[in-house]
Order: C-alpha cells, then structure tokens, then sequence
C-alpha cells in the first residue's frame, strides 16, 4: 500500500474538521523532547494537554504496558483484574474516599459524576433536589453533560438543547454563590484550579463558604482534577492544599500514562448510590491502561516528581516575573505547580507559532493566556530553555 503523505492537505480530506491541529507530524518522543518524522526535535511544554506526567520513553511505563498487553489486553467489567483492584486501592489511600468507578477519559468521569450526584440527590426524597452547578470560565468537557457545565458558548454554540437543571455561579463571587444554591442543589462541581479557563485558583473564602452552605442545603461538591490532579500542583490532588473536602473526585488526562483511563473517586456519604446495572462501561479500567496507571503513580513517588512539580514551578515563576518585568506584553503570571498561565495583551496564538518555530511548544487557552504543562520530570535546564526562548520571542517582537 502507498503511504499516505501526512500532510494539511490530506488531514483535511480525511478528517472532519474539528481539529486545528499544529503543522507538525510527530514520531517519538525522549523525556520531554517530542521528535518530529523530520527529526526536529520540540521541548514540550505541554505534555499532550498535560497527559504526559513522566515525559515520553519511561521504561518503567513502557515495560509495565508491554507485560500487562502480554497477559490480558481486556476482558471488561464482567471480570475482576488485578491491575483495576491495585490501582483503585492506592487511589483510595491517596485521597483516603471510600469507592472507585474507572471509565476511559475526562468527560465520561463527569459523566458519571453527574449521575451520580442526581441519584444520590433523588434519594434524599425531594424530588426539586436535582441542580448541577458549576463555576463561570470552568471546562468539564465535551459531551452533553460535561458540555451542559461548561462555562464558554464557543463549546456549547450550536449543540443546543443542553442538560436542564444546570446552572453557573461566577467564579470566586461568594455573593453569588449565597444566592444560587439552594435545596434544590444536587450538586456544585469545581475545578480548584481551572486548566482551559487560563490558569486560575478558587479562592480560600470561597472554598470555605461553600463547605459552609454544603452543610445547609446538604450538596455534593464535585472536584475535577482532570488537568490538576496526579501531582501537577506540587500534591496529588490541587484540593488539598485548600482543604476542598469533595465528596466525589474526577481524575483522566494523565492517570493511564497515555493510555485512556479516568475514575471517579468518591466519599463514604456516596457509596451506595449506585446499584447493579445503574452505570457501566465496556472498556473502562481497561487492565493495560491500569498497569500503565500504577506505574505511573509509582513513578511519581519513586522520582519524587510532586516536589519537582513545586520547586521547577516556583523557578519559572521566578524567571517569569524577571521576564514580566522586562517585557509589557506579558500582562499577569499565574502558577501553580506546573500549571503555568501568562496572560499578554493579545492572541496567545501569535506566541505558539513564534516558539513553535524555535523548536518548543506552548499551547493557547483563553485567547491570550499562554498555557505551560510540561511533564512533571522537566529539569531546571530544560525549564531555562523555555524562558531564554519566551524572552527571545518578546524582545524580536519590540524589536518589530
Ligand atoms: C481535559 C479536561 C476534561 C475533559 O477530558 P477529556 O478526556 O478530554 O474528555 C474535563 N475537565 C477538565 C478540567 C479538563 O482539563
């Protein structure tokens, strides 16, 4: 068969065009180094939209998905498997919650979140008790329910109608907040530190003021840590630090070390809500993308990689403000962990062709927020490549 060039041209005519995808056919990868078929080397950082935890090549990862795929590649839900039992046990001990459901990517967690929080709702007997509420500029994904709470129309425009009962509460506006939950709220989901919303942390009054009315309206508070969760923040999960205390938890993007995995991980007053046949999928907790998971999670533990997330955060912080400082386009720095947002006084876009070309990749959310998630593994050095290359980018653009 004739290879097919990998070209704009042919992507157009075989894909619908949802996609806009870079100009770049990419091979392989080594460590945070992403290798295109021409063997230009990119630093990435953006780790697959923050998939990418260990980088590319971790031979643990590696070996821990060709032994699994040697034994039992699926057999589905109808069989217990030993990779699904370990994985949810150490997600267990790590947020010390009572259950675990796996699915394959973020949306469906929220899926399932959803349905959850609406079940569990309808059992405390008050049948009005059956609004999700989620937070202005928040991302929960793309089907209909996650899409249902999903802040921006440029997500939802055209796919109406959406889920009913939804609603949104602006984002760290407690006076707002007071006035839209209610009885009637069977659930508020959050992200503690918005990923696609352009890097931007709940506030401590906020959080607090919600437990507060969590116990008055008696609510479900939904934490997706889909982007923030799995050590990118410096903890395992961007909650703790606040003290969030969710009763049910989404985690996805860099859970199965690339491969499509999700959970929902949920508290004691949740357990029971579902029930046999209530809820399901085919290749959810799939065994490879299990095996892949826990050696994910060990690897993060054995190379120390939260405190890695926290000291090279703090670093390019620091390098940020210097360059913040130098340069007027850059408008605000927000970072947590290895979560990076720049705010500039234009389209980020601009910025990721320019460092496109020089051989790293950034990536543009909120129209003109740079957004930075490297692999959780990057080293000092490879974090000054990407500021010296930033710092090139805006000085060339004064320079006209
Ligand atoms: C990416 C993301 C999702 C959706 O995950 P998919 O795997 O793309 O469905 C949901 N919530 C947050 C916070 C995300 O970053």
């Amino acid at each position: 068969m004739k290879q097919l060039p990998i070209t704009r041209e042919t992507e157009q005519k075989l894909f619908f065009h949802n996609y806009a995808r870079l100009p770049i056919a990419v091979s392989h990868g080594e460590g945070v180094w992403l290798v295109g078929d021409d063997g230009t080397r990119y630093l990435d950082m953006l780790s697959g939209i923050g998939v990418n935890a260990l980088g590319y090549g971790d031979k643990r990862l590696v070996a821990a998905i060709g032994d699994q795929a040697a034994k039992l590649i699926h057999a589905s839900n109808l069989f217990m498997m030993q990779p699904q039992f370990e994985l949810a046990a150490k997600l267990l001990e790590l947020s010390g919650l009572s259950k675990v459901f796996f699915a394959n990517s973020g949306t469906e967690a929220i899926e399932a979140a959803i349905k959850m929080a609406r079940k569990w709702a309808g059992q405390s007997g008050d049948q009005h008790k059956k609004e999700v509420l989620s937070l202005s500029n928040c991302f929960h994904g793309r089907t209909y329910g996650a899409l249902s709470l999903t802040a921006k129309a440029k997500y939802s425009d055209g796919f109406e109608p959406l889920l009913p009962e939804t609603g949104m509460i602006t984002f760290n506006d407690i006076a707002d907040l007071e006035t839209k939950v209610s009885a009637k709220t069977a659930a508020v989901f959050i992200e503690v530190v918005q990923g696609e919303g352009g890097i931007h942390r709940i506030s401590q009054p906020f959080i607090d003021r919600l437990k507060e009315l969590r116990q008055q309206y008696n609510f479900l508070i939904v934490a997706d840590e889909i982007q923030a969760g799995c050590g990118r923040t410096g903890t395992f999960f961007s909650y703790s630090p606040l003290n969030a205390d969710p009763d049910l938890v989404c985690l996805a993007k860099p859970l199965g070390g690339g491969l499509p995995l999700s959970a929902v991980i949920g508290s004691e007053k949740v357990a029971d809500v579902l029930s046999y046949g209530n809820h399901g999928t085919t290749f959810g907790g799939n065994p490879v993308a299990c095996a892949a998971g826990i050696a994910m999670i060990n690897a993060i533990d054995e190379d120390k990689l939260m405190e890695n997330a926290s000291a090279i955060g703090s670093y390019i912080h620091e390098k940020l403000q210097l360059l913040a400082a130098k340069h007027p386009q850059i408008l605000e720095i927000r970072q947590y962990g290895l979560m990076i947002g720049i705010t500039v006084d234009k389209e980020a876009k601009y910025y990721v062709e320019q460092a496109l070309q020089k051989g790293v990749l950034v990536n543009a959310t909120s129209v003109n927020v740079i957004r930075l998630l490297p692999p959780l593994c990057i080293t000092r050095e490879e974090a000054q490549k990407c500021i010296n290359t930033l710092d090139e980018i805006f000085s060339e653009e004064r320079a006209g």
